[in-house]
């Protein structure tokens, strides 16, 4: 599509907020499909999840700023200026390790967080700097530049499957995650009035993943009458009561704010690393004293929070529905803070409406879908971290509209019964085959779709996901979890990118030069592969071993590389924990200070024995 086109698509955009949508109507000129709204296929929007798109620095004057390599700068989640970084911290960090001691370096550590984290930093009516610009696509995904496209796909990969939804009936509304949470529901609902223009149909498909179902749940609050312009919900992962780890830290709930939490396996846990690095960081930690540590760490978090997180209203729409009074308490209670609890305030009432609005959309005809995953523990920075079942950032108990779990690692008590609290039909089993979910209890039983072990942020490789939400996008075959056995309630964790690449080279292999046996090795290891790929009921292990047998045909075929092995850190995973189990939390210094000392005591023992 041409940019002078873009720029009309915008130009009636901006006319149409401001004059009101309904008094410029439907035009043809808006129209970009040809069917008219008479296809069968609705228009679909899919509504990103934190931080899933665009967003750019820009100056006082809305040009983008560049680096070095006259690239744009991404504000997402931080605008890092790595040289005005080492200028704040190179001193106070040098002094407080020669002096072993805090010598600015928590003041520089704020500093830093401010620095970096300024751009995404609200005003007190919760309104964003106009430092950042976010890339916005008023237009479906086929009028996208490839730029625009490639960033679509880099997040929600749906260009890797075969789908019958036409892409000029796909749209991808963007918005900055940190941004206002309120305009931004306003923005999408317009954006839902452009799409109906647009294409002609009177009824849109959304699909908000994590972050973004928080905005379609305010949207039902705050404006129903919305709900006759949807034909389908389906959420993905959906934060629709928030996130504990928001909870938790909003509460002053933070795990690692404790030296004995810190140098005793809580990197490892963190599952960001693996657990050798994690090792050698804990040892390398010591370098300073626990308590220079921690008072770095304290006020880094303290600075991110009531500078940052506190004054933006899309975070605290992140807040579970049960911490948000405590939390709104401790931080919004300042009068200055009313604009920004005015809105939170809103939102929270929405949190509480959200299963009622819900089932007034399903009343209305509106299909609601949810694909929850599980059985992944939370990240552990706050608290309540290993309480629950988690899918490491959200808690299932806010992704499955309240399900009920046994806890990670654990399944329901043997005598435990399905409670059909929501479920009515005595036929239907909703305990998953691993017994740890009973989604009777869940708000929509019949189609919610479950995945055991599953990782949040690696939801966009799981390729059954995907093919499932394409099927849910393209058509209404889908009605519920019995519709059809190729997707069933309970599946689990997988993701066929690699084999998909296994598979393409395998076909570069000239099997004339092989052995008959290897050759017909080769092809029985790519039938097997294809089939797991086409293959939507996972079966544990099933992926990793048929990678493993196709990469030693191609090994022997002389296309692929044995791996090496990585080079290991794991005896750090030995040496961090009995240092800990000696020291406790102590830096080194300490730690010399007391083998000195200790040393010293022995000496003066010995000498006194001898006089
Ligand atoms: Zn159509
Ligand atoms: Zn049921």
């Amino acid at each position: 599509m041409k940019k002078s086109i873009k720029k009309v698509i915008a130009l009636i955009l901006c006319l149409a907020m401001v004059i009101s949508v309904s008094a410029i109507g439907a035009s043809a000129t808006d129209r970009i499909t040809d069917c008219d709204g008479k296809c069968e296929h609705y228009p679909s929007i899919i509504v990103h999840g934190l931080g899933q798109s665009n967003t750019w620095v820009v100056d006082d004057n809305g040009d983008f700023v560049l680096d070095d390599d006259g690239n744009k700068i991404s504000s997402f989640p931080a605008y890092i200026q790595l040289e005005k970084v080492i200028a704040k911290i190179l001193v106070p960090a040098l002094l407080s390790l020669v002096f072993q001691k805090d010598i600015g370096l928590s003041e520089a550590a704020a500093d830093v967080i401010n620095l970096c984290f300024g751009i995404n930093t609200c005003d007190e009516n919760g309104q964003p700097s106009e430092n950042v610009y976010t890339e916005k696509y008023p237009y479906p995904v086929s009028e996208c530049e490839d730029f625009e496209q490639e960033e679509i796909f880099s997040h929600v990969p749906f260009n890797l499957y075969e789908t019958e939804q036409p892409m000029d009936h796909m749209y991808y509304f963007t918005y900055n995650s940190f941004d206002n949470h309120m305009d931004i529901v306003e923005e999408l609902y317009e954006y839902i009035q452009m799409v109906k223009e647009q294409t002609g149909h009177d009824q849109v498909t959304l699909t908000p993943l994590s972050q973004g179902a928080t905005l379609v749940s305010a949207m039902l609050d705050y404006k129903p009458e919305v709900m006759d312009e949807l034909h389908k919900i389906i959420f993905v992962v959906p934060a629709l009561d928030g996130s504990t780890i928001i909870g938790d830290v909003f509460n002053g709930r933070i795990s690692f704010l404790n030296p004995d939490y810190v140098y005793n396996g809580f990197l490892g846990e963190l599952g960001l690393m693996d657990k050798g690095t994690a090792a050698l960081v804990e040892t390398l930690l010591r370098i300073l004293p626990d308590e220079v540590i921690m008072s770095v760490l304290e006020s880094a978090v303290d600075t991110l929070v009531t500078d940052v997180m506190i004054r933006s209203t899309s975070m605290w729409a992140l807040c579970p529905s049960g911490d948000y009074p405590t939390a709104a308490e401790k931080h919004l209670s300042d009068p200055s803070m009313a604009k920004i609890k005015e809105q939170t305030d809103r939102y929270y009432q929405a949190q509480l409406n959200a299963d009622a609005n819900i089932l007034k959309a399903v009343d209305k005809g509106v299909q609601v879908f949810c694909f929850v995953e599980y059985d992944y523990a939370m990240i552990n920075v706050g608290e309540t971290w290993n309480t629950q079942n988690a899918d490491f950032i959200i808690h299932t108990d806010s992704t499955s509209m309240g399900a009920h779990f046994a806890n990670v690692g654990e399944t329901l008590p043997e005598d435990y019964v399905q409670q059909n609290i929501n479920c009515d039909d005595p036929t239907h089993n909703h305990i998953s085959p691993d017994r740890v979910v009973d989604a009777s209890v869940g708000l929509l039983p019949d189609t919610t779709f479950y995945f055991d072990n599953q990782r949040h942020d690696l939801t966009a490789r799981n390729d059954v996901i995907l093919k499932l939400a394409l099927n849910l996008i393209e058509s209404d075959n889908i009605q519920n979890v019995y519709s059809d056995p190729r997707f069933p309630q309970f599946n689990i964790a997988r993701g066929s990118e690699k084999l998909v690449e296994l598979v393409e080279l395998a076909g570069t292999v000239d099997t004339s030069a092989l052995s008959a046996e290897d050759a017909q090795e080769l092809a029985a290891a790519v039938a097997e592969a294809e089939r797991v790929i086409d293959s939507t009921i996972g079966v544990v292990g099933e992926v990793e071993a048929t990678e493993e047998r196709l990469t030693a045909c191609l090994v022997k075929a002389g296309v692929l590389e044995a791996e090496e092995e990585p080079v290991s850190l794991d005896v750090f995973t030995k040496i961090s924990p009995v240092i800990y189990e000696y020291f406790g939390s102590d830096g080194y210094s300490e730690i010399a200070i007391l083998i000195a000392a200790k040393a010293l005591k022995a000496v003066t023992d010995i000498v006194v024995k001898f006089i």
